[in-house]
């Protein structure tokens, strides 16, 4: 898998899926779920409304609607609660998750946003390590998904996800 580090706002990415940082009703909020309900248009509530909700590390999937992506893929986040309450494998899962939805669904471009780092508080250090190792030693049954990328909305999250794929090369 090829993991490449972004700057920039994820809804603007033509991937043939985005995932979202979504909350467990999947019926839209802040952050990047905001930019991505504005921008896809109503069509994506009206959809995610028959979804039933996400639990938390799980993924579900939807049309792009209005965006240049064809996909989304509605992720949850754990809130971070002291690192006690499973929140990195939580973390991981989420990362998983979407990309074996994407592999169901053909798709070979994939595009996350900095998971949990946002409103659900999730150390960046800890949570850049966890994306990328997840993304990268993520187990394909048949190598569909071809490249992923981290689409960072600011400039300290870019860095941290820089050298935690940096580091991540070092080490072996
Ligand atoms: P969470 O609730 O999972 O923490 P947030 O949306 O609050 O999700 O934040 C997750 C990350 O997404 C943060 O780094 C935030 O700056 C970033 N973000 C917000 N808007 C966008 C966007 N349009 N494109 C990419 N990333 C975004």
């Amino acid at each position: 898998m090829e993991l490449e580090i972004l700057s920039g706002d994820i809804t603007m990415v033509e991937a043939d899926a985005i995932v979202n940082a979504a909350n467990n009703s999947l019926l839209g909020g802040g952050g990047v779920d905001g930019a991505i309900h504005r921008a896809a248009g109503p069509e994506l509530l009206h959809e995610c409304r028959t979804l039933g909700g996400c639990g938390t590390g799980m993924a579900k999937i939807t049309k792009g609607y209005r965006l240049p992506a064809k996909y989304v893929i509605h992720t949850v986040g754990p809130i971070w609660h002291g690192g006690g309450a499973n929140e990195e494998n939580l973390l991981a899962s989420c990362y998983k998750n979407s990309l074996l939805l994407a592999e169901k669904y053909n798709c070979r471009y994939v595009a996350f946003p900095s998971i949990s780092t946002g409103a659900y508080s999730f150390p960046l250090q800890k949570a850049s390590k966890i994306a990328v190792k997840a993304i990268m030693e993520f187990q394909s049954i048949e190598n569909v998904v071809e490249k992923a990328s981290i689409v960072c909305f600011d400039k300290k999250t870019k860095e941290y996800y820089d050298k935690a794929l940096k580091e991540y090369f070092k080490k072996d």
